[in-house]
């Protein structure tokens, strides 16, 4: 059985989607928006409230619904965070008056994150909360320099642990040391010193591969590399601060030497540069939201920015669909719409029945997709279709077709 977060104070009336309150925590993965999960971003499309904090990239509250209240919690510009009993107090009066609520945490929300305890809190208070897991940064930030976390030939474990000290006391390094295991410390950087002091006096080498890895995932991402016995040293004069993840251990050796800042940069930069040649295709059902177009055309996106999109395009029967013009309109988007014959014209690979039955066409969005193009002759499909929430989306690429375009024009001059 699948369990959905429905919150037991306002029971679920079968047929009235509206009187749904639920509540989410949510991870929102370790900075990087492409390493959020689909799942979260379909729970953030449908938060009323959204609790956010501070390790939370800003980027992801793209996937929010644009009338979302939006709650910064974490510590921000210096102002102290709001204690964790009233972070639970909103949620908990925010979803007494009929509102869906999401806990945005950055990486993992199980994982020093205290998820654990708000989740007890709600608990105690009667509510049920769905967990969407996160990718943690203790994962993600030694990966974004090329260091597996385990490897066969380094290390049987990781063990996670915070540097903090706070909470349940100093975790026990010497035990730590003993046990071989890839050690990822959290939280680690201010105590660094007596870390890497307490790891050499319980008899650790002092040769022992070490790396920090400071803002991973995201464009301002850098890292140190250096022995156990140095590492401290190279810490400080690098100047690297928090928010970072500390690697000790064999397989901080296996680090790339000259790992660049992970793809989120790339996508900054290509986002800085973003040129419009993409032509996205669709085909939805009537009465499909803003929002599920919007996640749909995301998912198909993959790797590429959403900057990137010159054109949305469709059968003309979906004129009046106002969650397609809405998705249109959200992103100042050209919505072109072409004919049962137009769209008849491209073949498809895969005929559906059903666009076929509804629509008289073996299929809408890659032929869409095609049409969108400048000149569909010279455009090509960059990714099939996808179908996400009964959303069809396809993607065809201008690129070739505007450079066309461009001897087109130079041919009428000359
Ligand atoms: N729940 C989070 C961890 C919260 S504790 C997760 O699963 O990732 C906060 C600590 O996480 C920071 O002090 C730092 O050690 C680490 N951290 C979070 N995001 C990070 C990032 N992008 N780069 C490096 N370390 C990060």
């Amino acid at each position: 059985m699948v369990r959905v977060g429905v919150a037991r104070i306002v029971p679920a009336v079968h047929g009235q989607r509206a009187a749904m309150t639920r509540a989410w925590l949510i991870g929102a993965g370790p900075g990087d928006v492409e390493l959020i999960t689909l799942k979260a971003t379909r729970a953030l499309a449908q938060a009323d409230v959204i609790l956010v904090d501070n390790l939370v990239n800003p980027d992801v509250l793209q996937f929010a619904r644009a009338d979302a209240l939006i709650v910064h919690v974490g510590k921000r510009g210096g102002h102290p965070s709001t204690p964790q009993e009233g972070i639970v107090a909103q949620m908990l009066d925010h979803l007494n008056a009929g509102r869906s609520v999401a806990r945005l945490k950055g990486g993992d929300p199980f994982v020093f994150g205290r998820g654990g305890e708000e989740q007890q809190a709600l608990h105690a208070a009667g509510i049920e909360v769905e967990i969407v897991s996160g990718i943690t940064a203790g994962i993600a930030a030694p990966a974004a320099i090329g260091i597996p976390v385990t490897h066969r030939d380094h290390a049987q474990g990781v063990v996670f642990v915070t540097g903090h000290g706070a909470g349940s006391g100093e975790p026990d390094w010497g035990a730590l040391a003993a046990t071989r295991m890839t050690l990822v410390v959290y939280m680690g950087m201010r105590r660094l010193n007596d870390i890497v002091g307490a790891l050499l006096a319980a008899g650790m080498h002092a040769d022992t591969p070490c790396a920090a890895i400071e803002s991973a995932t995201r464009p301002e991402q850098r890292h140190v590399l250096a022995t156990l016995g140095e590492f401290a040293d190279a810490v400080t004069r690098a100047g690297l601060g928090s928010p970072a993840i500390v690697v000790i251990g064999g397989v901080a050796s296996l680090a790339l030497a000259r790992a660049a800042a992970a793809s989120s940069s790339d996508a900054a930069s290509s986002q800085g540069r973003a040129m419009k040649t993409l032509s996205v295709g669709i085909g939805c059902r009537l009465h499909t939201s803003a929002d599920e177009i919007e996640i749909a055309v995301r998912a198909a996106l993959g790797s590429h920015a959403f900057e990137e999109i010159a054109t949305v395009a469709s059968i003309e029967t979906k004129a009046d669909e106002r969650g397609l013009l809405e998705f249109c309109a959200r992103h100042a988007l050209r919505l072109k719409l072409f004919s049962r014959e137009q769209i008849a014209a491209i073949s498809v690979e895969e005929p559906s029945a059903a666009a076929r039955e509804h629509l008289g066409v073996d299929g809408v969005c890659e032929p869409c997709a095609l049409l969108g193009a400048s000149v569909a002759r010279t455009a090509h499909l960059i990714a099939r279709k996808t179908v996400y929430a009964g959303v069809t989306v396809a993607i065809a690429s201008t690129e070739r077709a505007q450079r066309n375009i461009a001897t087109l024009i130079q041919q009428d001059l000359s």
